[in-house]
């Protein structure tokens, strides 16, 4: 079976993902997107041989889209996620699932009530080999119990609409679906710790920072974040169990050896990165999609980040420590 996708929003990674299902993605086809950017539509639409739509509505009721991705921006998310729940259409919806916990929480809801998982949310990196592999380490014994981790989370350079608190809600908000993740566990509490900040970087930035984290099971993730530290893309981690620790560095590629040095060269962005991840959450995503299921990180996972972003950027503004008080977990995430 083929599945037929229609992309929501055709700018930066919603053109990517529509590139790399054209040509990358077996047993997929973009059958439509829409943008309210109708040029951009029009010219990533053509190459993939794909209907540009005059409104996201009349692409979710399209009998031709077979299941939906939504790469508009994040305060859209919860309308165009919930009418493609109304509609039966499997989507996967880029991060994050809401800007804020109650709309993240009436996904969740309206996905609990048909019973059925059809949402996904775009954290790709729980398809990223690495960390695929930190994983394993955690959870069968080779480093014991785990205890705590260290992280960094650190961009070249960020656009000059970035604000101060984006770096949890757009950057660190990955760490803390990683995290949840790794450890099996939700986040209880968050602390944003200002730093020295950089000389570097615009004064709105207060850049870096470092971010607590504290698990349910008492566990606490140190995050470093940095976005205007200039030399590449780096995200690392290392977490620490009682007989061991397993470190994720960065994906080595080439070495170059002269000049009386050895250099290996950092990654320009998170495009690069992880760029063979989003093609594995896609690829597994339609693979899912064509056996009539849904997997991935789910609404309520897209919910517990929202929610812990949400509490970042309260204690963002305080500089305290902030807890974070989830709603009822429904049956169908359990
Ligand atoms: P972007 O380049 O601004 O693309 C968003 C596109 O959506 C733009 O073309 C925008 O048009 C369009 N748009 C605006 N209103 C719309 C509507 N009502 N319906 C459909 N499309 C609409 O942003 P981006 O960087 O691609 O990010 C898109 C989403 O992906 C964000 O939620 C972001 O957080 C997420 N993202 C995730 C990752 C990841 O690592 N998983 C990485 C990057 C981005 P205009 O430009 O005309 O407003």
């Amino acid at each position: 079976m083929t599945v037929k996708v229609g992309v929501i929003g055709t700018g930066m990674i919603g053109s990517e993902h529509v590139g790399r299902l054209s040509r990358q993605v077996v047993g997929a086809r973009v059958s439509a997107v829409f943008d309210v950017a109708t040029e951009r539509a029009a010219e990533v639409a053509a190459p993939a041989g794909a209907t540009a739509h005059t409104s996201w509505e009349a692409l979710v009721a399209d009998p031709g889209v077979d299941a939906v991705v939504i790469a508009s921006p994040g305060e859209l998310h919860p309308d165009q996620t919930v009418a493609c729940i109304e509609a039966g259409k499997p989507v996967l919806c880029e991060k994050p699932l809401a800007t804020t916990p109650a709309e993240a929480l009436r996904v969740v809801q309206a996905e609990a009530a048909t019973g059925r998982r059809l949402v996904q949310v775009g954290f790709m990196r729980r398809y990223d080999l690495g960390y695929i592999d930190v994983k394993k380490a955690m959870s069968d014994g080779t480093i014991g119990e785990p205890l705590l981790a260290h992280a960094v989370h650190r961009n070249a350079s960020v656009p000059d609409f970035f604000q101060g608190e984006m770096s949890m809600t757009d950057s660190v908000v990955h760490e803390f679906d990683v995290f949840r993740w790794l450890f099996d566990s939700e986040i209880t509490a968050v602390t944003v710790v200002p730093v020295k900040q950089s000389p570097l970087g615009a004064p709105h930035l207060r850049d870096p920072q470092i971010v607590l984290l504290r698990m349910t099971g008492g566990e606490v993730v140190t995050v470093e974040s940095f976005v205007n530290c200039r030399y590449g893309y780096d995200v690392r981690c290392e977490v620490v169990g009682s007989l061991g620790t397993v470190s994720l560095d960065n994906p080595r590629t080439t070495v170059v050896i002269g000049g009386a040095g050895r250099s290996e060269r950092m990654p320009a962005d998170w495009r690069e990165r992880f760029a063979s991840a989003y093609l594995t959450e896609l690829q597994v995503w339609v693979a899912d999609v064509a056996a009539g299921r849904v997997d991935g990180p789910s609404a309520w996972d897209g919910y517990a980040a929202t929610a812990v972003a949400d509490a970042a950027v309260t204690s963002y503004g305080k500089g305290e420590r902030v807890d974070i008080d989830l709603a009822a977990k429904p049956a169908l995430y359990a």
